[in-house]
């Protein structure tokens, strides 16, 4: 697997240079896995600068687990949001949290005479993480962006949001860690990464994992049987039923892009994957 192509590289000197206009980073997380959709450069790259944290689509994350993350990411230069960009048409709160970041620079303006300081915002994360759309409801329209690729750059242009907001009209597109497999499975399983970087069965193995492990009567209630039974087989064979149950005979791949459909969009329930205590630093 080509986990770092050197058009990442490209990607991340083109953000470095960017980041030298902005005054506020925000940093936009999946809730349902605010470690492994965490770029492991982006305090170095953030470096002392504001520092806004967005867990985003909390509706489909595990609201207990959300909590949590809210608490720990939380730092005397780092605020933290939990939010649904989907469903918020009301970004306030958002601007609100903007403008406290960057009152430092705010007020340094103001003390010299500006009348309304100009505050400029850049949107970092992984792919389908929500940018854009959090993007176009700070806006209040539907913008077009470059979209999700890696180095593709154009003009750049700033978008206007209330009370003097600029945001950088390209997201910075980062790459996750990826020394650690369990990191890809994760991304691969909310669709951060493209499904052809796995084999579909391997991630709905290892969801199957997961759920066992974490949220055991989702898995039985998709799986449709006991959670008796489910102690009693393993996770191959539970992969075989369940394909078979779904008339799906032996396609398992077929089987496991269905699963992993109805785990995106929360249909086997609110999960979260990435626990702050356990097996994560952040
Ligand atoms: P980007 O790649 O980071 O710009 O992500 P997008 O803004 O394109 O969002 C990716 C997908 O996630 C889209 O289908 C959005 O509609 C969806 N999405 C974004 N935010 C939320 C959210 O808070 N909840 C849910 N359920 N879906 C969301």
């Amino acid at each position: 697997i080509q986990w770092y192509p050197g058009h990442m590289n490209k990607a991340r000197n083109q953000l470095e240079e960017k980041l030298n206009l902005i005054d506020v980073v925000i940093e936009v997380l999946d809730a349902r896995i605010p470690s492994a959709s965490r770029n492991p450069m982006i305090s170095e790259l953030v470096g002392d600068k504001p520092h806004l944290i967005i867990l985003n689509k909390t509706d489909l994350a595990d609201p207990v687990m959300t909590k949590l993350w809210q608490k720990k990411l939380q730092g005397p230069r780092t605020l933290v949001m939990a939010m649904e960009a989907q469903h918020n048409t009301n970004m306030q709160a958002l601007i609100t949290l903007i403008k406290k970041a960057a009152s430092e620079k705010v007020k340094k303006l103001e003390e010299r005479g500006a009348s309304n300081p100009i505050i400029r915002v850049c949107l970092v994360g992984v792919p389908n993480c929500g940018k854009s759309t959090i993007i176009n409801r700070l806006v209040g329209r539907n913008v077009t962006m470059t979209g999700d690729r890696p180095g593709v750059t154009k003009g750049q242009a700033w978008l206007k949001a209330p009370y003097g907001i600029q945001i950088l009209d390209t997201p910075g597109i980062l790459w996750p860690k990826f020394e650690d497999q369990d990191v890809g499975y994760k991304l691969a399983a909310f669709g951060a990464i493209k499904d052809t970087i796995f084999h579909a069965d391997d991630v709905a193995l290892f969801v199957i994992r997961q759920l066992r492990q974490y949220y055991p009567a989702y898995l039985a209630k998709f799986a449709n049987c006991t959670k008796d039974k489910l102690e009693n087989i393993g996770d191959t064979d539970l992969l075989l039923a369940m394909t078979q149950n779904n008339g799906m005979r032996d396609d398992y791949d077929r089987f496991s892009l269905f699963m992993l459909q109805r785990l995106r969009k929360g249909k086997l329930g609110r999960i979260s994957l990435d626990r702050p205590s356990a097996n994560n630093e952040n």
